[in-house]
């Protein structure tokens, strides 16, 4: 699609049956029912026969942490309360004098916990640009325990390359384990773990369940001993999500495909059309030509999501108030990966908790917009940004004649 990279044929599939298999249940069900004992009864003291408790196993957790596995071409799946607590869980198999390095543009929520919480423990960890990999080979040290990547970044959608992240980072030391949020694209557009990355991360939030009504994280890996590890922090931590947020979760994965497909067709048409109206300045989306990384993220992914990100001309607050007062199928609120399309502004909701030196830095101006391209009908989302750019527009000219006014005033 697009120049991005031929699909494995079986990922429908796969997200429709695996996990599913009726012959678990003397029902024979079809769908997995909802198992919401947290209780199991036992044969004798300590013999059982497979679940015991409900945080260290559920019947309905196990359908989805199988099916999810299977997406990411991974052997286990674990999933969590939310997609912190996936990353909490994952940062439980290190200890106090430990590095890790990280993306310097990552989810503001990760930025967070990474620099306010875990670092109270001990943890060292470091911010860099993981695009430019000469940066990645200059910060690892003997203490690095983990590498932890998340692209495409957000909301810039920078692409770090997972294939020679992995490999430099192993020919330093193979014990240092590779993480990549893999959040933005879902496994149907991008597959770490056969990069080289030893595990992916994910909040199910997102495009995942991507009906905005769940909150859940998950974790994938074949690596054997971070499985072991991790099977016993989320029993241990105890962050897992309820049986019947496992069963919508799976249900959305049996639409995972469609759903990827139409909103990389939105997205990309989206892209396209701004790209080309006069009230925007530049248009970030891997599937672009104009985008820095394309030749990397069509080698990469296996298309886009339906994240897309602009900057209005000029760098005017007030001009980004008109575009979300006038803009009316996209909804003005955060996260992303939901049927419905969304609207934010960075600087003022999802990254306000990063620091304006920082965000300068980073890019993320009044004038940066994130869309989340939903799944309603292309003409109708055209029409809407269409309309509240041209209402844009007259504003940036109103303003451009008032500085002219002025100008000629004081001049006289
Ligand atoms: C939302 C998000 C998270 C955090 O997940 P929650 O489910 O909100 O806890 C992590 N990474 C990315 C890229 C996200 O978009």
């Amino acid at each position: 699609m697009d120049g991005f990279r031929a699909n494995d044929v079986s990922f429908p599939t796969r997200a429709i049956r695996v996990g599913s298999e009726p012959e678990k249940w003397n029902s024979m069900a079809v769908v997995p029912p909802i198992s919401l004992s947290t209780t199991f009864k036992q044969h004798a003291p300590a013999q059982f026969k497979k679940y015991e408790y409900s945080r260290s196993g559920n019947p309905t957790r196990d359908c989805l942490e199988e099916c999810l596995a299977s997406l990411e071409d991974a052997k286990y799946g674990l999933v969590f309360a939310s997609g912190l607590a996936a990353t909490t869980t994952i940062m439980h198999m290190l200890s106090s004098g430990d590095h890790v390095i990280t993306m310097n543009d990552l989810y503001g929520g990760t930025n967070r916990y990474f620099k306010r919480v875990l670092i109270k423990q001990g943890i060292t960890v470091e911010f860099i640009d993981t695009t430019v990999l000469d940066n990645v080979k200059a910060a690892l040290k003997p203490n690095t325990k983990m590498v932890w990547c998340e692209t495409p970044t957000n909301p810039l959608l920078q692409i770090t390359d997972i294939a020679a992240v992995s490999k430099i980072v192993k020919e330093y030391n193979k014990d240092i384990l590779i993480v990549v949020d893999n959040t933005f694209l879902s496994p149907y557009n991008q597959r770490p773990l056969p990069l080289g990355a030893d595990m992916v991360m994910h909040s199910c939030t997102k495009y995942l369940n991507g009906h905005s009504d769940v909150v859940m994280g998950a974790v994938c890996t074949s690596h054997e001993e971070a499985h072991n590890q991790l099977r016993f922090l989320q029993n241990a931590i105890g962050g897992v999500p309820s049986p019947f947020d496992c069963y919508l979760v799976n249900r959305s994965l049996k639409t995972l495909a469609v759903r990827m497909m139409q909103h990389h067709k939105n997205g990309m048409a989206v892209a396209k059309f701004l790209e080309g109206h006069p009230a925007v300045e530049r248009v970030l989306h891997p599937g672009l030509p104009s985008h820095p990384q394309h030749e990397l993220a069509k080698r990469q992914c296996f298309g886009h999501s339906g994240m897309v990100t602009f900057f209005l001309k000029g760098d005017d607050l007030e001009v980004s108030k008109k575009f979300f007062s006038s803009i009316e199928v996209f909804t003005l609120a955060e996260s992303l990966g939901g049927y419905e399309s969304l609207c934010e502004l960075p600087s003022l909701m999802t990254h306000s908790s990063v620091s304006p030196e920082e965000r300068a830095k980073l890019g993320i101006t009044d004038s940066l917009i994130r869309l989340s391209v939903g799944l309603e009908s292309i003409e109708d989302l055209i029409s809407d940004l269409d309309k509240a750019l041209n209402v844009c527009l007259a504003e940036m000219n109103k303003t451009a004649r008032n500085t002219t006014d002025a100008a000629a005033a004081a001049a006289t």
